[in-house]
């Protein structure tokens, strides 16, 4: 990826204005949160979503959470529930994620949710970062603003240790209340449930519900849709490291070649991530199998090609289930 100089900025009116423009225009902003430090991409973005990817160097895709100011903003990407309502009621802003089933026309990239049908949204508590997502008036992916595998930042300073050049700007408004991250709650099945536990406790979430959570047990089957963390593969068949169709199949490209629908006619790994989800849905949608072009191992093309894996490994193999 290009390095880029990373600008350092303030809580100031001024400086937050700066850093929702950069947003709003696909640019990656570290910013503080109640938890730890968040790095940001406009959630409407694809390539801004890869982006972010690509600056943490994550070898897989797994579903983020999308970041809003207000319960109305999360309620216009999302069907709201009668059980929705209590906990957002009691706990925003705060360290609660609620995950529930997306709105049509929500306008989310399939890489924030990873091509699954539910979206996990949360307001966050910290005042700079409302007053920041207030200005964006996007929804905001945010995982922890530290590359893959290293420690999650408490203050800018470590934010800069690792994504320095990676990203435009850091928001510093000084260390994060230590706190953990946030609780996750699944409202997109029969019954709400815990899908992890966090900042804020079970009891007191099952008090503003008025009936008890689920717990997630990870020897449970995967029944109800939205409640587990499935990862999302295609109904067809598919085949990788195709360069031609063979019988009726669809063929998803890489770079210049006749095919159905093409990830990225430059070969470029960042582009063909923000569509991957979304191309393969679509191709889905044919009802045809899907026979997919090699892509390279490198960059973002690692994590396509992990989610690919997963995607072609026969479905009674177990590769395909939750990582
Ligand atoms: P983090 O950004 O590090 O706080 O992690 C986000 C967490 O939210 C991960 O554990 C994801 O697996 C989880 N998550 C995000 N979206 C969904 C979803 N649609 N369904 C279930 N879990 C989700
Ligand atoms: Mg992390």
């Amino acid at each position: 990826m290009k390095p880029e100089r990373t600008v350092s900025l303030g809580p100031s009116e001024a400086d937050l204005d700066q850093a929702a423009a950069l947003l709003r225009d696909g640019h990656l902003v570290a910013f503080p949160t109640e938890t730890v430090y968040g790095l940001g991409g406009n959630a409407l973005l694809g390539n801004a979503v890869a982006g972010i990817y690509a600056a943490k160097g994550r070898p897989s895709f797994n579903p983020l959470i999308a970041h809003v100011s207000s319960k109305e903003a999360a309620q216009d990407l999302v069907h709201w529930s009668g059980l929705a309502e209590p906990l957002a009621d009691a706990f925003w802003p705060g360290p609660l994620t609620l995950v529930l089933p997306l709105k049509e026309g929500h306008g989310v990239s399939g890489l924030v949710t990873a091509g699954l049908d539910t979206l996990a949204v949360r307001v966050p508590g910290h005042p700079t970062a409302r007053r920041l997502l207030e200005k964006v008036a996007a929804p905001v992916a945010a995982p922890s603003a530290n590359p893959s595998g290293r420690i999650s930042p408490t203050t800018a300073a470590h934010v800069m240790a690792g994504l320095d050049g990676r990203i435009a700007a850091v928001v510093d408004d000084g260390p994060c209340a230590v706190g953990l991250e946030s609780t996750i709650v699944g409202l997109a099945g029969p019954d709400p449930m815990l899908l992890r536990p966090g900042g804020v406790a079970t009891e007191e979430i099952e008090a503003a519900l008025g009936m008890p959570l689920v717990q997630r047990n990870a020897a449970d089957p995967l029944t109800a849709p939205g409640q587990m963390l499935s990862h999302y593969a295609p109904d067809a068949p598919v085949r990788l490291n195709a360069s031609i169709r063979s019988g009726d199949e669809v063929l998803l490209g890489f770079g210049a070649m006749d095919c159905d629908l093409n990830l990225s006619p430059t070969g470029d790994v960042t582009e063909a991530a923000a569509n991957l989800f979304e191309f393969l849905h679509r191709l889905d949608g044919r009802g045809r199998p899907i026979a997919i072009a090699p892509i390279p191992q490198h960059g973002l093309g690692l994590a396509i090609n992990d989610r690919l894996r997963r995607a072609a490994a026969p479905r009674d193999s177990g590769v395909t289930g939750a990582s």
